[in-house]
């Protein structure tokens, strides 16, 4: 690959899931208008994240990331983003308690709306149309004109975009995120789950921990540390065109960061060798991620590796791996082998949901929650094996009471999928499956 870069390098690189947008000059017209947009982050907030992951590169932080599959036009509310954003603070509540490690929160939120596809086209009774590839490309209704790609969405998702970002902002440092208010982040149809109980004796004994730092004189509502809390946004890197607008150079470094995210990740189609996505984010400062699925060849990851963060950068690099309850155990550790013994410092983060997905006899798209906890044990075994740190989660969850994935503890039957199926795509984790998850995974960094 050449050595020199610029934000448009990639164009000369081979590029799979990019929309084939039928007016050119209305996509210039349109991403020449996101170029003089503001940034939505800006380069320090994504080299303190660098900085962050670092520390769970080391084995001293976890990575709690998750959000919407894909977040969409029509589910943009501030009830929506407010709830997703709750149970990802429960969430780690609950695991830095147990597991008295930092916990470093990234949402798939505020610009996860592009999606990569199986099969270019999609076939319903006989009629073909382009698939659906995201809000941020066309609409999802199956009609010929909704399936067009159209280049004024990415402005619109930048609005969408912006205003969520500014909404996790305030809450994140604007009183919602104190540790005092603990208690109160519940769900009202978390009352239902064991794991709301479990919760609420939780949030008890951080209450009495406040108290007691409160009769000592320290006042919780002082320290930033406890009134506040750092929230980074990501997403899947995918739409070229859109990133490459939002790709700005750093007036204190000179350094090139993509400004349309904290964290940007390569999806698992697109990370081959000689990629354009590979191409474009192997230039930009931000921390990146990569998705590692069965495909994946040690020296092929090894190779990539060396492109992506030459310098070797601690926390530059997190490697999310998704292969499916039945095949982590026999992938994962030639990975993480050669990762260790070229000494590349990196975060493993586990990704539980893309591995398990299946069919469910009535037609929808579902993942076992029993499946998905069997892959993360089997995460948490192998790094145990091999001596690393189970550094991260990965998850499609929503705040939302929604029925897309089976099992948990208040069931969800493949009989009841159809109650609350509103997923623009994959199968989400509901809250209370979060929950539950978290306190597994609370239980395994604890072992
Ligand atoms: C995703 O994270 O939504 C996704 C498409 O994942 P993967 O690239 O791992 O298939
Ligand atoms: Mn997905």
């Amino acid at each position: 690959m050449a050595t020199s870069w610029a934000p448009d390098s990639w164009i000369k690189a081979e590029a799979r899931q990019l929309p084939d947008y039928p007016d050119t000059a209305a996509l210039a017209t349109a991403t020449h208008r996101l170029a003089t947009f503001p940034p939505l982050v800006f380069a320090g907030e994504a080299r303190n994240l660098t900085a962050d992951l670092a520390k769970v590169a080391e084995g001293k932080a976890f990575l709690l990331q998750g959000g919407d599959c894909a977040e969409s036009f029509a589910e943009f509310h501030p009830n929506n983003i407010r709830d997703t954003f709750r149970v990802i603070l429960q969430m780690a509540v609950v695991l830095t308690f147990a597991s008295k490690l930092p916990v470093v929160k990234v949402g798939r939120m505020a610009g996860q709306f592009a999606k990569p596809r199986s099969t270019a086209t999609e076939v319903i009774d006989g009629v073909e149309l382009p698939s659906y590839r995201g809000d941020n490309v066309n609409d999802i209704a199956f009609t010929p004109e909704s399936r067009l790609p159209d280049p004024e969405r990415m402005v619109r998702a930048y609005a969408q975009s912006a205003a969520t970002l500014n909404l996790l902002r305030a809450f994140a440092q604007g009183g919602y995120a104190n540790l005092h208010q603990v208690h109160r982040w519940t769900h009202d149809f978390m009352g239902r789950s064991p794991w709301a109980k479990k919760y609420a004796e939780t949030a008890d004994r951080i209450g009495e921990a406040l108290d007691f730092m409160e009769a000592c004189g320290i006042s919780p509502d002082t320290v930033p540390q406890l009134s506040q809390t750092t929230f980074y946004t990501s997403h899947e890197a995918l739409l070229l065109p859109f990133e490459q607008a939002l790709a700005r150079q750093d007036s204190l470094t000179g350094d090139w960061y993509d400004t349309s995210a904290h964290f940007l990740w390569i999806g698992d189609r697109t990370r081959f060798e000689g990629s354009a996505h590979v191409e474009f984010l192997r230039g930009i400062g931000n921390p990146i991620g990569v998705k590692c699925g069965p495909s994946l060849e040690p020296d092929a990851l090894l190779r990539m590796l060396d492109t992506l963060n030459p310098g070797r950068v601690p926390g530059r690099m997190t490697l999310i791996t998704r292969y499916g309850f039945d095949k982590i155990e026999a992938h994962l550790p030639r990975l993480v082998r050669a990762v260790t013994r070229e000494g590349h410092p990196v975060v493993w983060s586990c990704d539980p949901m893309h591995g398990n997905t299946v069919k469910a006899a009535s037609g929808y798209k579902t993942r076992p929650f029993d499946r998905i906890l069997a892959e993360v044990r089997g995460f948490f075994a192998v790094h145990r094996a091999e001596g690393t740190h189970a550094g991260g989660i990965h998850a499609e969850m929503t705040g939302q009471n929604v029925t897309e994935c089976t099992g948990g503890a208040i069931d969800v039957t493949e009989q009841s999928l159809a109650d609350r199926y509103h997923t623009h795509c994959d199968p989400r984790l509901n809250a209370g499956q979060s929950l539950e998850l978290a306190f597994l995974l609370a239980e395994m960094l604890n072992a």
